[in-house]
């Protein structure tokens, strides 16, 4: 499955798999989130800007992995910290794409 990113930092995306289906570190202090972010490289999950942690841009800030998306169903964007810019689609994680709507209306 390849995912086109639109920024140098390309290299960083990794075939991952989301290492919790909620921000472990809100978790573990008993916190709450707004959205969630899934790092590109390594899997980790973690809440997003407007959430009071901001664990996902603090693990870009840890550890320097420069590429989230969005861990919401219905959202598919890139976000790169360096660029601080949307920089690609990904397939959504927990919903198959939508499949095409050229799908015949058959009548008899
Ligand atoms: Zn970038
Ligand atoms: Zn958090
Ligand atoms: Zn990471």
């Amino acid at each position: 499955m390849a995912i086109e990113i639109d920024c140098e930092h390309g290299d960083a995306v990794q075939d991952v798999t989301p290492n919790a289906q909620g921000c472990a570190q809100c978790l573990a202090i008993g916190d709450r989130w707004v959205h969630l972010r899934m790092c590109l490289t390594c899997g980790n999950v973690g809440c997003c800007d407007d959430s009071k942690n901001k664990h996902a841009s603090g693990h870009f800030r840890t550890v320097g992995h420069p590429l989230v998306q969005s861990f919401e169903p219905d959202e598919e964007w890139i976000w790169c910290y360096v660029d601080d810019a949307v920089v690609g689609e990904a397939p959504t994680l927990r919903t198959a794409r939508r499949r095409g709507r050229s799908r015949r209306g058959e009548r008899s």
